[in-house]
């Protein structure tokens, strides 16, 4: 028996002796495969009295859950770490980190409990707690996650998988009564999060940075061997894993970028190696366009804004390049693999991205200029972004003069200096003559590109607001409509609105 197994074992009966009625598919806990030195065994702190928030039955069904399980007490105890199901192997992931630029030293799951993997014919799924308790990783904090910060990872995951962006998923918030200290005294929750893999750019630094190369090995070849199989058929298969990386790394930011998502701490600890939107704590989507806007209201010096987050991930690529070293050897090499990978990743997938959201049937080499011309309008006059493009989506190529403010009035309202907006769209529709397209193809096209349905932070915070009185049904209203953001959905009308005047205020900080 592992030593730390023993260890845990104090830690161990909270299973209750009658059988789960749950039929859940055999664990393949792969991480669990990996030596011991990469994680510590233990149970999840039971939460009292534990009741669901909010569920996502689409994640259910993607790990194998029935909808009559979710309505089912044990639903909540389970996913608030009370009882194990079967074939679970708790463990806490050790990782370390750059954070706002600064070498942080080691980190690790402080509040996060991996609960076991499972392949089913949709993928590698692993289930994770976050909240679930201390770990060895806590550094002094208190393991806990706050039902606020909770709901809006939960609502947020699955507000970006329906915006089709690569992300962790989040099958449930699950709370108590608990009291938690942050500012002031909240309650606790626990998010259930899903998703192939956790593992972060921090977990190889990791290892680099305490010089033990076997174990960097280790993971790099688990990561591979788990998840990225053809890097194998690479001459240096760790090579092919870093400009892999790199590459989705890379398409990531230009899905974050063209969706207006602000993730607010893109610090290396929350990086994922999969290339996945990872940790979500004060990320913000952009309304009044503003590309210096600041989502954390922590990062006092700006370092994570709109516009800097393609340049951060990059440095986070370089970290990530150096923690590579040992096994690529050449550092030339491994600067190389960040800069023949990214740049190009992300410019092909903003063109593709911004092209679709302006209605371009087909590239033209101007392209990249009206693209930087749009963006100086929106900053220069700050229309909500999110509503610009949609409003864009439904205006004909061509427009009969006479009528034009009436036809583009939806368009034009967004902006104070309307005449700015005419110029604009002389262009546009200039630029739509070159590639003609057939108007309701284009339209219909573009309300698919263009999202209506996004996580403002007044309906997060509505949801929030009546969570805490106890009424969980504006959680789960929000995550429907959420999940078709580009659906017209005119029950959810009211989502589509610009800020109302009492959340002007509104501030989120890393305080979660
Ligand atoms: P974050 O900025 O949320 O990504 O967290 C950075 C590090 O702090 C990670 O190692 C987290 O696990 C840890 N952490 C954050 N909040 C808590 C908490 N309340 N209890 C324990 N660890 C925490
Ligand atoms: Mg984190």
């Amino acid at each position: 028996m592992p030593d730390s197994f023993a260890r845990n074992l104090t830690n161990l009966p909270m299973n209750a002796p009658d059988p789960l009625p749950l039929e859940f598919p055999d664990f393949d806990n792969s991480f669990a495969t990996l030596p011991e030195a990469f994680y510590t065994r233990l149970n999840p702190q039971p939460l009292p009295a534990p009741y669901p928030v909010g569920v996502s039955d689409e994640v259910a069904a993607l790990i194998g859950l029935s909808p009559e399980f979710l309505q089912r007490p044990e639903f909540a105890e389970i996913f608030a770490g009370n009882r194990l199901m079967p074939g679970a192997e708790p463990l806490a992931a050790v990782y370390s980190g750059h954070q706002f630029g600064v070498w942080a030293g080691q980190l690790g799951d402080g509040r996060a409990h991996l609960l076991g993997g499972l392949r089913n014919p949709q993928g590698h799924w692993e289930i994770q707690l976050k909240g679930a308790g201390r770990t060895p990783y806590s550094r002094g904090a208190d393991g806990r996650a706050v039902l606020r910060s909770s709901i809006r990872e939960f609502l947020c995951s699955e507000a970006m998988a329906g915006l089709g962006v690569p992300t962790t998923r989040a099958l449930c918030v699950i709370g108590a009564d608990h009291p938690v200290r942050r500012e002031e005294i909240e309650t606790a929750a626990v998010v259930t999060r899903v998703a192939p893999g956790f593992v972060r750019f921090g977990s190889f630094e990791h290892w680099s940075s305490r010089d033990r190369p076997l174990e960097l090995q280790q993971l790099a070849d688990y990561v591979i061997d788990t998840f990225r199989p053809e890097c194998r058929d690479a001459l240096n298969p760790y090579d092919a894993l870093l400009r892999d990386v790199s590459r989705r790394t890379g398409e990531l930011m230009a899905h974050w970028m063209a969706v207006g998502f602000m993730h607010g701490v893109m610090n290396t600890d929350n990086m994922s190696i999969l290339g996945l939107t990872l940790d979500y704590g004060p990320f913000g989507f952009m309304e009044a366009f503003d590309a210096g806007h600041i989502c954390n209201h922590s990062d006092h010096q700006g370092r994570y804004t709109y516009r800097n987050q393609p340049h951060v991930a990059q440095w986070n690529l370089y970290c990530l390049a150096e923690a590579f070293l040992p096994l690529i050897k050449r550092p030339k090499q491994a600067r190389e693999a960040i800069d023949e990978t990214y740049g190009d990743a992300f410019e092909a997938t903003f063109e593709r991205l911004m092209r679709a959201k302006l209605g371009l049937r087909a590239g033209l080499d101007d392209d990249e200029a009206f693209v930087g011309e749009t963006f100086g309008l929106l900053q220069q006059h700050r229309p909500d972004f999110t509503l610009f493009f949609r409003a864009l989506s439904r205006l004909p190529a061509a427009v009969d003069p006479q009528n034009s403010t009436k036809t583009d009035a939806a368009l034009r309202d967004l902006f104070v200096d309307r005449s700015a907006c005419d110029a604009w769209l002389s262009n546009w529709r200039a630029r739509q003559a070159q590639t003609p397209w057939d108007d309701a193809e284009r339209q219909t096209a573009m309300l698919a590109s263009n999202p209506k349905y996004i996580l403002r932070n007044w309906l997060a915070e509505k949801a929030i607001r009546q969570a805490k009185d106890k009424d969980f049904s504006e959680v789960q209203r929000l995550l429907t409509c959420l999940r078709n953001p580009c659906a017209e959905q005119p029950e959810f009308e009211d989502y589509a609105a610009l800020p109302p005047e009492w959340a002007s205020g509104l501030e989120v900080s890393c305080s979660s």
